[in-house]
């Protein structure tokens, strides 16, 4: 399951990053045209975090809504999917948000 490694790479990351402290709190940005399975990261933390500093800690995911913005006509607009146009007609845009998979915030006991 593509969640499970990234849900391993994210616990990694947190680890490396906290050393021996505990971690309380875990906020992700997980886009959603990351393609990433919010609800399946969540299930996947649980078995992770097990034996870590992580465990028992809570998970908080924050999804941003795709974002793009034109570059023929320069209009910034919604992307509920990676098909859809510009009302322009273009499909030549940038895209703002959406796409990220990222660790927002990590809460440790103090
Ligand atoms: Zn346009």
């Amino acid at each position: 399951m593509h969640e499970m490694a990234i849900t391993q790479s994210v616990v990694q990351a947190v680890c490396e990053r906290m050393g021996d402290a505990p971690v309380r709190r875990v906020c992700l940005e997980i886009g959603t045209l990351s393609g990433v399975v919010a609800d399946s990261v969540r299930f996947c933390f649980d078995l992770v975090t097990e034996g870590t500093t992580l465990e028992g800690a809570s998970l908080e995911i924050v999804q941003p809504t795709g974002l793009a913005r034109c570059r023929d006509c320069g209009a910034e607009f919604a992307l509920a999917d990676l098909l859809v146009l510009c009302t322009c007609g273009s499909a030549n845009r940038e895209l703002l948000a959406g796409e990220e998979l990222k660790i927002r915030e990590v809460e440790v006991l103090a």
